[in-house]
């Protein structure tokens, strides 16, 4: 599960790992009126106004009209996902850029080109940045430990980093029986190249976010830039958080930290049902019972020379009617030209599938080649289900035949 940098902050603020001073708005008004009387009375000179969308490289990314498609300006510049103002009248900018912000879309490297609506925004002080570097912590699986890893290149896309300087790139593995130790901070910090005060802030800042890390059930933790400021602090000037969702149920809290409009509509439909979708950006809809059969159906379908629309788990225990809800879902994705449903009836009964898919076709218009490859229990049953139903499908009885109808059907499209 995502969430948004604002909340990220608000965890780590809790922690007393140093953030930058901000308030969430979702109205452009309200950009100018904090900086105006909040900042104003803090002293604060410069202010950094950021767009809350749940993907990274806002600060390259272009904010354009949601209806024209062209780039929002403000005094001749274009407006960007992140904005730095220290000149001229704060307070005025600040309004400006996020009045041109607001319900407007956010074109980043990691949005794809559709973009996504920006809502909400964080208006922050800005900070004298002495240095830039990354953080993460995140699991290894290949050693099984969780990992934190720094770079001098912060700000920097880490994957980028990674291919171009990997000698930049320094990890420390976190030993499950011994956790994050001090000495182990200060070899990170140490490569960082950071002595004395900046140092010591170094290191009481990654023992804090390794904590938050474990007791907020983290699957990844990203600081790109953490920064060193002019007088030596250490500050997390961008904050990423995932959580795990296999520990969501140990957070009933997380409910509310949830935004609905940055996650997939099917998704949160196909959520209601308990099922296992995930949208992806292929022609093929795939309807499989079981997560190992489902990954090996999408190779099937890569390998016939299409590309999977989804991942579909309808899970062992499928019943007519869920397997009529996953139909539907998966169907309502407009990129859907073809489907392919591969169940392998243990526990599932493939009469009871066969019966759902009838089902479901007399809800939704099936409008695309559907190919259906049945096999385990009530297989003969469910086949002679369908033949009779008068609709048209293309059964396989087995993979290699099935994998044939699909190759057919992609060639054609
Ligand atoms: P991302 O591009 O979505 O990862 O957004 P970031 O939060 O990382 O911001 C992008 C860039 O904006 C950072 O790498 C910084 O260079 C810059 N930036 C953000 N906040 C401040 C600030 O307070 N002061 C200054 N000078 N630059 C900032
Ligand atoms: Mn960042």
């Amino acid at each position: 599960m995502n969430i948004h940098e604002f909340q990220a902050k608000e965890l780590l603020r809790k922690y007393g790992i140093p953030v930058p001073f901000g308030k969430m708005i979702a109205n452009a008004s309200d950009a100018g009126e904090i900086t105006h009387n909040e900042f104003a009375a803090k002293g604060i000179t410069t202010v950094v106004l950021k767009s809350q969308i749940h993907a990274g490289g806002r600060g390259k990314g272009v904010v354009s009209d949601v209806h024209t498609n062209l780039p929002m300006e403000v005094d001749g510049k274009q407006v960007r996902g992140v904005t730095v103002i220290r000149e001229g009248n704060i307070a005025d900018k600040a309004y400006h850029i996020a009045k041109a912000t607001q319900g407007n879309k956010l074109v980043t490297i990691q949005t794809g080109a559709e973009g996504k609506i920006v809502r909400r925004m964080l208006v922050e002080e800005g900070l004298n940045i002495a240095r830039e570097f990354y953080l993460s912590i995140l699991l290894d699986r290949q050693v099984s430990k969780n990992v934190i890893m720094v770079s001098t290149e912060g700000g920097m896309e880490i994957e980028e980093v990674a291919e171009h300087h990997p000698e930049k790139i320094v990890r420390v593995h976190i030993e499950p029986k011994m956790g994050f130790r001090s000495f182990q901070a200060r070899e990170l910090g140490t490569a960082l190249g950071l002595t004395g005060e900046a140092l010591k802030n170094f290191i009481d800042f990654a023992i804090k976010l390794v904590k938050a890390y474990d007791e907020l059930d983290c699957s990844m933790l990203e600081v790109n830039p953490l920064v060193l400021t002019a007088d030596n602090r250490i500050v997390a000037l961008d904050a990423k958080v995932n959580f795990d969702d296999n520990a969501l149920y140990r957070h009933p809290e997380y409910k509310e930290l949830r935004d609905l409009d940055e996650e997939e509509a099917l998704e949160i439909e196909a959520s209601k049902y308990d099922l296992n979708y995930i949208k992806l950006d292929g022609n093929v809809g795939c309807m499989v019972n079981g997560a190992g059969l489902a990954m090996a159906t999408m190779d099937v379908i890569q390998l016939a020379g299409g590309k999977p629309a989804n991942f579909l788990d309808v899970g062992g225990t499928a019943t007519a009617d869920r397997i009529a809800n996953a139909f539907r879902i998966m169907l309502s994705d407009k990129s859907v030209k073809a489907v392919f449903i591969n169940i392998f009836g243990g526990i599932v009964r493939c009469d009871r599938v066969a019966n759902g898919i009838i089902q479901a076709s007399k809800q939704v218009d099936l409008t695309v080649p559907c190919i259906i490859r049945l096999d385990g229990t009530n297989a003969i049953e469910a086949r002679e289900i369908l033949e009779k139903s008068g609709l048209k499908f293309s059964v396989g009885s087995t993979l290699q035949e099935a994998a044939a109808k699909v190759k057919a059907t992609v060639d054609a499209l």
